[in-house]
């Protein structure tokens, strides 16, 4: 495993193994680092597709608010590249924010509407960082294929859309979401958590389960704003829950929607802070008669 810091040295081994072999399929992971078994299996997907398996570990400063965690975002450089390589990764790619942007960029990415909700809604410019550096990291590797995970399902219809709109050379692949045991989507932000609000997360994937079920069984009852209910309900039996939203949207539009309607897509998406973590999750439904 090959770790590069510098983006003309990033370019020129993967040129050098293209040339090398020309019909090479790169596959790319980005990442914010302090990987865990979410990271570990959308690398293990690249493995399984691709000859070359490219991660990036940069926390970039562009998607965080000014009062968000970027400076205490957590970071384990010996662990991740022990898990990366554990993982079956050729090149990690782990430049500086200098590197990243060694200027004032005075250029970004802006997808309009699949950002007017959820996320969107709540972090302003956070989808406008993430579409920026996520095409900067792709011109930088070039993949064939890049892989995202559904925990962040706004960020995947982000992607989609940007990639479509740009016509960006790369195929997006969705990852099913990684649990806990007992159900709480792994992510890098669940070692925020004190013993009492972990025990109390648990209460997210569990509203999450109760309201897909209801959803399969009897959309045809329902009104997504009455799911949007049952989820707050459940989520609030936490009383360290304090709720951002719960949201029932089309997806991937991620459009409001007054019914369910037959051979469509649903996202139940929430997103819940627990003293100053803001966790989220999220369950796509496709709806059938
Ligand atoms: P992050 O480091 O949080 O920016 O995540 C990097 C990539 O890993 C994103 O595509 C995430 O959606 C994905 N990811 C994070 N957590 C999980 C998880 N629990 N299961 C699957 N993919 C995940």
């Amino acid at each position: 495993m090959q770790v590069i810091t510098a983006i003309s040295e990033l370019r020129s081994v993967i040129r050098a193994a293209r040339v090398k072999q020309p019909a090479l399929q790169v596959g790319f992971v980005p990442t914010m680092g302090f990987l865990h078994e979410g990271h570990a299996s959308l690398l293990k997907a690249a493995r399984d597709q691709c000859e070359l398996v490219v991660l990036s570990i940069f926390v970039n400063p562009l998607q965080f608010g000014p009062n968000e965690d970027f400076e205490r975002y957590p970071r384990d450089e010996k662990r991740d590249l022990a898990i990366a390589a554990e993982a079956g990764t050729d090149i990690v790619f782990m430049p500086q924010v200098a590197e990243m942007y060694p200027s004032p960029i005075r250029t970004t990415v802006s997808v309009s509407e699949v950002t007017r909700r959820l996320c969107g809604a709540s972090r302003p410019g956070h989808f406008d960082g993430v579409a920026t550096v996520v095409t900067k990291l792709l011109n930088m590797v070039q993949p064939d294929y890049a892989y995202f995970g559904m925990k962040d399902a706004q960020q995947v219809a982000v992607i989609e859309q940007m990639v479509q709109d740009l016509n960006i050379p790369v195929h997006i692949v969705a990852c099913p979401t990684l649990r806990e045991a007992d159900g709480l989507a792994k992510s890098s932000r669940n070692v925020y958590l004190n013993e009492e609000q972990r025990a109390q997360a648990v209460q997210l994937s569990a509203a999450l389960r109760k309201a897909r079920s209801a959803v399969e069984e009897s959309w045809r009852h329902l009104t997504p704003r009455e799911v949007e209910e049952q989820v707050r309900e459940e989520i609030a039996r936490a009383p360290l829950a304090d709720i951002d939203y719960v949201e029932v949207l089309d997806y991937p539009s991620l459009q409001t929607i007054d019914t369910f309607v037959s051979s469509r897509r649903v996202i139940i998406a929430v997103a819940v802070k627990f003293g100053n973590t803001r966790l989220i999750d999220n369950v796509v439904i496709p709806i059938q008669s």
